[in-house]
């Protein structure tokens, strides 16, 4: 896998799985956008990956606002000149049961989750399209196929992104871009940290392989779907989940 002299962006890169993931690709000598809503996070994580010789480029960015998203991709081409790979890791959760979920929690989950996914990809594509050359990674979710009570807006947000992804490879392979998911299952970040003891052991015991993920294990996939040898792979869902949904 040689990545060197390539330049991804790396959405919620900050913290979680995101900064694993680009950790991850900076290991491999790619240079790395960190684009998150908390500039001071992503700043921090800039600073570490630099250690490993790479150039790092924070930035503050709303992955849901559309003008910011177009701002944003302009100042990357000014500053790399191209961009290689996409992440679209961004996401949040705003949990609660259908007949109790406020409208502002659907669309809140719906933007960040899954327009940011079409906004980012919109802007990256342009200039993937002109190099012949692309990897888009979205980051989907067991639940997208499994469904899961209190998360009606979240589960419906990455089920879009499968499709999404699915209809971005068809649209873009014959300008060399692919676009792929991964759908983690249970990945111990902040994000599950948050969850009830109780809930937490009860997952466990759903899952074969006995442990949670880690956001390395999920990092190890996006590497191997951003990585130049995995050209013919495009339009597929790599599930990192223990064996918990086959
Ligand atoms: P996390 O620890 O909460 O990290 C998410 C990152 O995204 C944070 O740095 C967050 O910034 C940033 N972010 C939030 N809203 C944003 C916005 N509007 N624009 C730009 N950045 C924003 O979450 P995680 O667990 O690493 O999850 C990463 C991805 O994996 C998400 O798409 C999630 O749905 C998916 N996933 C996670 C799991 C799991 O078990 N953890 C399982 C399946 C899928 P702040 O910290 O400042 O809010």
């Amino acid at each position: 896998m040689d990545f060197r002299g390539q330049v991804a962006v790396v959405t919620g890169g900050a913290r979680g799985i995101g900064k694993a993931i680009a950790g991850a690709l900076a290991g491999k000598g790619v240079n790395l956008v960190i684009a998150d809503i908390s500039l001071e996070q992503a700043k921090d994580t800039a600073a570490g990956l630099e250690k490993l010789g790479v150039k790092t480029m924070p930035v503050k960015l709303d992955v849901s606002k559309s003008g910011e998203v177009i701002k944003i991709f302009e100042d990357i081409s000014k500053e790399f000149g191209k961009i290689d790979i996409l992440v679209n890791n961004a996401g949040i959760t705003r949990d609660g049961l259908i007949m109790r979920m406020k409208e502002e929690d659907w669309d809140a989950v719906i933007n960040i989750n899954l327009k940011s996914v079409f906004l980012c990809s919109k802007e990256a594509i342009k200039a993937m399209a002109k190099q012949r050359y692309g990897r888009i990674i979205n980051i989907a979710s067991v639940v997208a196929f499994m469904g899961n009570p209190g998360q009606a807006n979240y589960s419906a947000s990455k089920a879009g992104i499968v499709g999404l992804t699915k209809t971005t490879a068809k649209e873009y392979a014959s300008r060399g871009i692919t676009a792929n998911a991964v759908a983690p299952g249970f990945i111990t970040t902040a994000m599950t940290e948050a969850l009830p003891e109780n809930v937490k052991d009860e997952m466990k015991r759903a899952i074969p392989l006995g442990r949670f993920g880690t956001a390395e294990d999920v990092a190890n996939a996006v590497v191997f779907l951003a990585s130049p040898d995995s050209g013919y792979i495009t339009g597929q869902v790599i599930h990192i989940n223990g064996g918990m949904y086959v």
